[in-house]
């Protein structure tokens, strides 16, 4: 191993870019050793459009009409959005901060180097990577004088973004001394993630953070004069780390968690709204022509939408065949996603075909096709589990963002960073716990 490498390696050791793997054996999380380039012109898109995007969600995370209109056919097959729907349609339109993540392929313009960046799609909830991301800059930095980056590095500061932008949100709530409370899963591979952001809101704002997995906030959590209180603490924002999957209510008892934390005031982060609009059916809804001028000015509207790839029902007419009929004569150029979160969902190639021709009418409307993005393949160093390979590989960017909505208006919404994973170009996922995808960051290339 070069000296090189096993600097990256200890440097990655050292600032806690680390995970357990599916054994829950600790290992620092895979990353890439130079960094993703783009132009000046793509970093300006990005950074220009993030707070439209957010000012887009979180009016759709509002408004009831068009979420239970796009939801229900979905919910007919697919109790988890059912059971979501049941509690927004009960909930109060209380404050709510948004913490998300937009994730972008990039295509080739044709035209010189530029890349044009194409939405996959708006991460309502459990967004990871806030303290790593933060980390792997640090890790570039410090190897920068080495790299083979020939452009600027680009600062990524998301965990202190994020950070304060919580602690924020807890003073406006105005209670002295209320905790976040941090929802998570019982086993978490990608922990250290989170207890970055715990580490440092405590560090820098001496805010407590208390994490519990839904059973536990049932069984320990109390309306207070309106409050969530857990064990008699007071919890001002409640973080949501975990119940983006059906997996995480595995009982009764996780639903009463989640359903606790929405009786409450609490600030949730997301709001169920906010998560719903964050499924894959709604993006593919506002895709369609004139729907996203119901909630941005034309400018903006056209703006956004110029990241848009096709994205479609399956029954939908394309031409003169249906989506689904298309797909299934050239699936290669398709995704087939159903409304889950968190990555290993969805179908591509020959099981695309499959599943097409497999699914009965009223399973057809839980699914959307969208179109697949071809993004150009490049040549990087990854190294996984102290192992080193160069291979082509594709990378994708994540545009973190902090929205808070109170009762009136949105107070802020801010661009936090950002999160490359680069990954084998082979690979249709990316997930970086489950090992596919390594953890990058961005340089930008003056030309
Ligand atoms: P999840 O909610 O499971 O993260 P995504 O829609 O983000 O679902 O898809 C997971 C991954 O699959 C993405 O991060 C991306 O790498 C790949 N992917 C998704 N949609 C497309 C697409 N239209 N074209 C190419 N790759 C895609
Ligand atoms: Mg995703």
């Amino acid at each position: 191993m070069s000296d090189r490498i096993r600097e990256a390696i200890d440097f990655a050791i050292t600032n806690g870019i680390l995970k357990y793997d599916s054994q829950f054996n600790l290992t620092h999380a895979p990353i890439c050793l130079s960094p993703f380039g783009i132009n000046r012109e793509t970093l300006d898109y990005l950074e220009t459009t993030t707070p439209i995007f957010n000012e887009l969600m979180v009016k759709v995370g509002e408004d009831r009409d068009f979420l239970n209109a796009q939801l229900e056919p979905v919910a007919k097959t697919d109790d988890f959005i059912r059971r979501l729907l049941q509690i927004f349609s009960g909930a109060e339109l209380f404050h709510h901060l948004q913490i998300s993540r937009n994730d972008f392929l990039m295509t080739d313009s044709g035209q010189s180097s530029l890349k044009v960046p194409k939405q996959v799609e708006f991460n309502a909830i459990s967004n990871s990577f806030i303290f790593l991301s933060s980390q792997v800059y640090m890790l570039h930095r410090h190897l920068v004088k080495r790299l083979t980056c020939d452009g600027k590095l680009v600062v990524n500061n998301t965990l202190d973004e994020v950070v304060d932008a919580m602690a924020e949100v807890i003073d406006y709530y105005g209670y002295p001394g209320a905790r976040m409370l941090m929802v998570v899963q019982d086993k978490e591979q990608n922990i250290f993630d989170q207890r970055g952001i715990e580490y440092r809101l405590l560090d820098k704002f001496g805010i407590q953070t208390m994490r519990l997995t839904l059973e536990e906030i049932a069984e320990r959590g109390k309306l207070k004069e309106g409050h969530l209180a857990i064990d008699n603490k007071m919890i001002a924002l409640t973080y949501f780390r975990a119940g983006y999957s059906p997996n995480d209510y595995t009982s009764e008892a996780a639903w009463q968690g989640r359903e606790l934390i929405e009786q409450s005031t609490t600030v949730r982060c997301p709001s169920v709204g906010m998560q719903l609009a964050g499924a894959k059916k709604i993006q593919q809804s506002l895709a369609k022509n004139g729907v996203l001028e119901l909630y941005l000015s034309r400018e903006q509207a056209q703006k956004i939408a110029t990241s848009f790839v096709g994205l479609y029902d399956l029954d939908e007419p394309v031409g003169d065949m249906s989506a689904s009929d298309l797909a299934i004569q050239s699936p290669g150029d398709f995704v087939l996603k159903p409304q889950r979160e968190g990555g290993g969902n969805n179908f591509y190639d020959q099981d695309i075909v499959k599943m097409l021709e497999s699914l009965n009418p009223e399973e057809r409307k839980a699914y959307i096709l969208m179109e697949r993005i071809k993004t150009p393949v490049e040549n990087s160093v990854l190294i996984v589990d102290q192992v080193t390979e160069e291979t082509h590989t594709v990378s994708e960017i994540g545009k973190y963002a902090a929205c808070f909505r109170d009762m009136k208006s949105i107070r802020f919404n801010r661009d936090t960073g950002y999160l490359v994973r680069t990954k084998a170009a082979d690979q249709n996922e990316g997930g970086v716990c489950a090992g596919y995808a390594c953890l990058n960051s961005l340089c930008v290339k003056e030309d």
